[in-house]
């Protein structure tokens, strides 16, 4: 609907009753759907049209509800949504690109990212070029004429550098090229990148849109155009739908995204403060403190800093595994975005795979520690920082 403000779409927005009525969105936990005739059948694979489905991997009336109130929060005319967000990365690139393309890249990208652009579009035929994503020059640079697409995470895993949407993308625009932004540290509620110049928005709904830490899911947003031309022929055959559970899953999830977002991000500014005026962690980095280089980009972009902080355990791996090991709420994982408190070690877990040079260039040392802030107390959080550093 239009008009209506977000934490209304996030209740109602998408919302299909059957003819009971039911409150709550029904789960249409069904392969496919019965036809009264073979000339409807026939019909519904010529065009299906809003509330006809085919079969679950084309859509299914769970789906579409939850496809629809992301589409209204994001603000794009469509959204399909996936089993994971790496099958809405892949989905997003695989079903635009084609041998001889040429994609422009940041390099600070979330593992499995890499790999895709790396290995497995160049696999493909696709010349990938990478620029440090912070540094609008090397876009300028490397966006050349004929590049189909760009690609970039608006604030990057784990060190928390923004790319700055509007100038990229206005440089991808000058050659035409599609700007696709994974804005999964951003979240929804805190960064619209379609309204600050990018044409397709991808998340894992895994993080903060779940919440819960309960299932896998993707979503890709962008023109009607886009998603019903170009990437649902894709993902429709070739298998990476969002299953009807996951939909009802993340429906549900919305509901209270804008809450918990803000919630978190309150408190992730808190423990930010402390930790660098506490003076024991020897660099803190959290895009909501005026000590943050893109401290000014990140409150024009997202108007927050976000649920993430980062921040460097003096003393290397020794002394950043100590700290972890000492942590009694906060727990040791590497989902983000959830009710509970999670904190990662980067360099040993998410980006192992990376050789120690571009470890270093992408400034994930061996101290490094990122916490996802959930819902928890704040003052319990910092007293479980505050003891975990007492122990080392
Ligand atoms: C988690 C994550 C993904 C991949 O999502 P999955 O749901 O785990 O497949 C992609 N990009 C970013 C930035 C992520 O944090």
């Amino acid at each position: 609907m239009d008009g209506w403000k977000t934490r209304t779409q996030l209740v109602h927005e998408g919302s299909r009753r059957s003819q009971y009525g039911e409150m709550a969105e029904a789960i249409f936990l069904t392969q496919g759907f019965v036809y009264e005739s073979a000339e409807q059948a026939e019909a519904r694979f010529q065009k299906a049209g809003d509330d006809e489905f085919i079969y679950a991997r084309y859509g299914n009336p769970t789906t579409r509800m939850f496809e629809e109130r992301i589409a209204a929060l994001e603000g794009t005319e469509d959204a399909f949504a996936t089993a994971s967000g790496m099958a809405a990365v892949m989905g997003s690139l695989a079903s635009l690109l084609r041998a001889g393309d040429h994609v422009v890249s940041a390099r600070a990208l979330f593992g499995s990212c890499l790999y895709v652009l790396e290995e497995v579009l160049q696999r493909y035929g696709v010349k990938v070029t990478f620029v440090d994503g912070a540094d609008i020059e090397q876009w300028r640079a490397a966006v050349v004429p004929g590049v189909k697409a760009v690609f970039f995470e608006s604030m990057s895993n784990p060190t928390l550098e923004l790319v700055d949407i509007a100038a990229v993308s206005e440089i991808a625009h000058q050659v035409g090229a599609l700007v696709i932004v994974d804005n999964v540290f951003a979240t929804p509620i805190f960064s619209r990148a379609v309204s600050q110049g990018a044409d397709v928005v991808v998340y894992s709904t895994t993080k903060h849109i779940d919440g819960q830490g309960r299932a896998l899911g993707g979503v890709v947003c962008g023109t009607k155009d886009y998603i019903r031309k170009v990437l649902e022929p894709f993902m429709k055959h070739t298998g990476g739908s969002m299953s009807p559970f996951t939909s009802w899953i993340m429906l549900n999830g919305m509901v209270t995204l804008d809450l918990r977002c803000r919630a978190m991000a309150d408190s992730a500014r808190r423990i930010a403060t402390v930790l660098e005026t506490m003076g024991q962690a020897s660099r803190v980095i959290y895009p909501g403190l005026s000590s943050h280089p893109q401290h000014a980009l990140a409150m024009a972009q997202m108007g927050s800093g976000g649920t993430i902080v980062t921040f460097e355990v003096a003393g290397g791996k020794d002394a950043a595994f100590r700290f972890l090991n000492a942590l009694q709420i906060i727990k040791i994982s590497n989902n983000l975005g959830d009710a509970k408190s999670i904190v990662t070690h980067p360099a040993t877990t998410t980006h192992s795979r990376l050789p120690d040079d571009q470890k270093a260039r992408l400034g994930i040392t061996p101290g490094l520690v990122r916490l996802s802030v959930g819902l928890e107390d704040v003052d319990d959080l910092i007293s479980d920082i505050e003891q975990a550093f007492s122990v080392i």
